[in-house]
């Protein structure tokens, strides 16, 4: 069999049903956020304005973070140099798992080389190094939280998502005796809605189970220093873990779990996936370090973002274009057809300089299609007027249903 007809086989069937994935060819700006310049498959290019990163507050261009990063690659240079136990671990490393254990007010800190590894390789360890463990999973978890608990072989129960109710008769079903965790997000990125995690906590504690939070889009902008939901709600100290990225809002890379020093330890020590790669370059944990310390202190990103946010729905509201409640910083506007996303988001890009990816099935439902919009402290009021003008023209000529006031 030739496998390159294979490939391209399997790869028309993702075409036949609208999910092959096409990139934009970006070339973003630093010190003119959120503009990029798109190169187009015909070598041509044009700017845009980016409407759907999860770089939240721009601190990926941010001189304290840039400049960090750049005083650390002149002193340490460019990458590692080793797996984190063979002469990989850099005093940035240190440093910025002490900067994170401070973040959520846990004893210590382990970094990954992403946020989707950290999920993974730590509940994945954690769920089949405790012996006899049961795994109590959100549904609508994401892929690195699934991947790793899949990983594990260890026994799993999916809960109804953000039902506690659920989730305790889930845990009153299984053996007392068993070790126990439940996995769940804070901020769920496609429809941006909040899990209850105090509510989650009572019936995890109800049952002696320990709590693994993916804070991933949380971080840096919930909370009085940007430790996230939980920390919002004063309820660090309720969570066994609690995990996050670098790439988000911190808006560098990397990712990390956050709890006892016994707990981490153990992670340090079992984890394949945390033992057998090599480190973060000292560079980025320079610059992941300053973005988490200028967070912790300053208030205006958040109170900023807020406000955009609440802006960009307002102007929605006023020309009823949908977009779905919650009470987070993403705004999902819905489109509810596969083909006109697609086409809207196309449009948007190819006429207005607006970049907002469609999110189609299997990211989303089918018939919940939409486009997932991120406001910035950095968009202007004229972006948020030519982005709302632009989707109120496309809405009209998609003969698209507006919103009941
Ligand atoms: C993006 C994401 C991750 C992975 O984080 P990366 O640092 O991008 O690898 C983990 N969990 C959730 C919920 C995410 O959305």
């Amino acid at each position: 069999m030739d496998m390159n007809t294979y490939f391209e086989k399997a790869l028309d069937g993702l075409r036949d049903a609208g999910n092959y994935r096409v990139f934009a060819d970006l070339e973003r700006h630093a010190g003119d956020f959120p503009r990029a310049t798109r190169y187009r498959s015909d070598g041509q290019t044009h700017d845009v304005t980016v409407w759907c990163s999860n770089d939240y507050l721009g601190m990926g261009q941010n001189p304290i973070v840039t400049s960090a990063m750049i005083a650390a690659i002149e002193k340490c240079g460019a990458g590692a140099g080793g797996t984190r136990n063979i002469s990989g671990t850099n005093h940035y490393h240190v440093l910025l798992e002490k900067e994170l254990a401070d973040l959520h007010g846990k004893e210590a800190a382990l970094i990954f080389t992403s946020g989707y590894v950290s999920n993974w390789a730590a509940l994945g360890t954690l769920a089949s190094k405790v012996p006899d463990c049961i795994v109590y999973s959100d549904a609508l978890n994401h892929a690195s939280m699934i991947e790793g608990i899949r990983h594990s072989r260890a026994d799993k129960r999916i809960w109804k998502h953000n039902d506690p109710e659920d989730l305790d008769r889930k845990l009153a079903a299984d053996d007392p005796e068993r070790p126990k965790l439940v996995a769940f997000e804070s901020v769920y990125s496609m429809d941006g809605d909040i899990a209850p995690i105090a509510e989650i906590c009572d019936v995890a504690e109800k049952y002696g189970a320990m709590t693994y939070l993916d804070e991933v889009h949380a971080v840096g902008m919930y909370g009085p220093r940007g430790g996230g939901v939980a920390e919002q709600e004063g309820l660090m100290d309720r969570l066994t873990v609690i995990e996050g990225t670098l790439g988000k809002a911190f808006g560098v890379l990397g990712g990390y779990i956050a709890a006892s020093t016994a707990l981490c330890d153990f992670v340090r020590s079992f984890s394949s996936g945390f033992i057998f790669t090599t480190a973060l370059p000292p560079g980025l944990a320079a610059g992941a370090t300053a973005s988490i310390r200028h967070l912790k202190g300053s208030e205006i990103e958040r109170l900023r973002h807020k406000e955009r946010v609440a802006k960009v729905r307002a102007k929605l509201d006023a020309l009823s274009i949908p977009h779905m409640p919650n009470p987070s910083h993403i705004v999902p506007v819905m489109v509810g057809d596969a083909a006109k996303c697609k086409w809207i988001s196309d449009l948007l890009l190819d006429n207005y300089g607006i970049y907002v990816q469609p999110i189609n099935y299997p990211t989303v439902p089918v018939g919940t299609e939409r486009l997932r919009i991120t406001p910035t402290p950095l968009h202007s009021d004229a972006d948020i007027d030519h982005l709302v003008g632009a989707l109120s023209n496309l809405w009209s000529q998609c003969a698209l249903s507006r919103a009941v006031a």
